[in-house]
């Protein structure tokens, strides 16, 4: 796989989803490693990304596993995941995105090729301590729109300007994405990238994040059959 060995800065123009303005955006390659795991070989890059925009510039980190041969055709597997620290790390049942995760790992391992873009920015962009006071909103009977409305925030912060420019700096411009929202498929086309496919990342309905999941399918679009 070709591979740039020095950090190597990139700048980028491009309409950005959530703006709607092309915006000034750098990515910058700070390392790459071998990377062994449970699920296989991967190697893992960290990147940078400076997105310069009307109010200042705002930086972003994420981490990209690949498996195998990511640049030959057909395009590779890719799941896009957010940080969950509650979730990823404390194997939390309120969302299920540890769940989707190790889906992921195995699909990829499965394949023997494909990527994880790990996001850094925890609770869709709100930060840790934001998702728990939602969490405490929950608990007095918020579902998970009305928590981050009730705290100030957008439902989902989230934009792919980052991943589409690690995919593209990789040398891959088209992927098949695992997600069960269109949403993401959108935003990643917007950002540069092809979607090929589509492919399902369903988690099993554990009883405690039912109403968590519900939320996703009746007011966020996600694409899964009812909890
Ligand atoms: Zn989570």
């Amino acid at each position: 796989m070709k591979r740039n060995t020095a950090p190597q800065p990139h700048l980028i123009f491009m309409d950005s989803p959530a703006i709607n303005t092309p915006v000034d955006f750098t990515l910058h390659q700070a390392a790459e490693a071998d990377f062994p795991t449970e699920y296989g070989q991967f190697r893992i890059f960290g990147f940078e990304g400076r997105i310069r925009q009307p109010g200042g510039v705002r930086l972003e980190e994420a981490v990209a596993l690949t498996l195998g041969d990511v640049l030959s055709a057909p395009p590779p597997l890719l799941r896009i995941h957010s940080q969950c620290l509650t979730g990823d790390v404390f194997h939390s049942l309120r969302c299920d995105c540890r769940a989707q995760l190790e889906i992921a790992l195995r699909e990829v391992a499965a394949e023997g090729r494909g990527l994880i873009i790990y996001e850094l920015q925890e609770g869709r962009g709100i930060g840790l301590l934001n998702k728990l006071r939602a969490y405490e909103l929950q608990d007095n009977g918020a579902d998970t729109i009305e928590a981050n409305e009730q705290l100030g925030f957008e439902s989902d912060l989230r934009s792919y300007l980052l991943p589409g420019a690690i995919l593209l700096h990789l040398g891959i411009p088209a992927v098949r994405l695992m997600s069960n929202n269109p949403d993401k498929v959108r935003a990643l086309e917007e950002a540069g990238v092809s979607v090929a496919e589509r492919v399902p990342c369903i988690a099993d309905a554990h009883e405690s994040r039912r109403g968590y999941l519900e939320t996703k399918r009746e007011r966020m679009g996600h694409l899964f059959d009812e909890v």
